[in-house]
């Protein structure tokens, strides 16, 4: 079984042919070690980001920071097409300051595998840079002092798609309190900063709901087609 057939089974698709001949990558992926080294390069060599880190690295602004062992910043390539949006560090994440490291981090390399994309072809980042204890949900006020971060993230990467990954990245995003299932089946295609958004699950989610990777499946489809034609439809 070739790489690309044990990825799109993951994602429990069973068939899928790209159209274009650029989308199949050929190797396999490192997860966490190669967002690693990425995202050193990366930061040395954007002075904007490198400042950005920095304020977050020292940021008080919510309670969080009595409890992190280290912030989570974001990592990839500036600009780049495609960006992710999380929720918050997972306690992994939390040890070593990348985000999606673990499990969920290896499903999330299997879903953009599944549409044509590494990794490290992808900015990711969360809503907020600190774990919350216990991985509870993030509060209201933690994510309002958090996301001019991720506004600013969003600034200097210039995606041309945002895809966020679950409720809390997407309502924080957006301002709004409509639900998940709303957001994802309104046809209404939304923006934050003149940047079109997707939403779907959680990587996390899916582990612990596998039937709604085929939902998934479509959210993925929809980013791929407006990195490509500019058109969710
Ligand atoms: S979660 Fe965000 S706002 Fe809160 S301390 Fe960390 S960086 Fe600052």
């Amino acid at each position: 079984m070739d790489i690309r057939t044990r990825y799109l089974q993951e994602m429990g698709i069973t068939q899928w042919v790209s159209r274009d001949p650029g989308l199949h990558p050929t190797s396999e992926m490192v997860v966490g070690q190669n967002l690693n080294i990425k995202a050193k390069d990366f930061i040395q060599t954007d002075q904007v980001m490198t400042d950005l880190s920095a304020q977050v690295d020292i940021c008080r602004q919510c309670d969080l920071h009595r409890t992190r062992y280290t912030t989570v910043f974001g990592v990839g390539p500036i600009p780049a097409d495609l960006m992710i949006v999380g929720e918050a560090p997972s306690a992994e994440d939390d040890r070593q300051g990348i985000p999606f490291v673990g499990r969920a981090g290896q499903l999330l390399a299997s879903m953009l595998f599944s549409i044509g994309f590494e990794l490290e072809d992808v900015y990711i980042a969360n809503s907020l840079k600190c774990r919350p204890p216990d991985d509870r949900d993030p509060l209201a006020e933690e994510l309002a002092h958090c996301n001019p971060f991720l506004l600013q993230q969003i600034q200097r990467i210039q995606p041309k798609v945002i895809l966020t990954l679950g409720k809390v990245a997407v309502q924080s995003l957006l301002n709004t309190s409509e639900s998940l299932a709303q957001l994802r089946n309104s046809g209404q295609l939304r923006e934050v900063v003149g940047v079109p958004l997707i939403a779907t699950y959680h990587p996390a989610y899916l582990l612990q709901s596998p039937a709604a990777k085929s939902e998934s499946w479509k959210d993925l489809c929809r980013a791929r087609q407006l990195l490509i034609n500019g058109s969710s439809g």
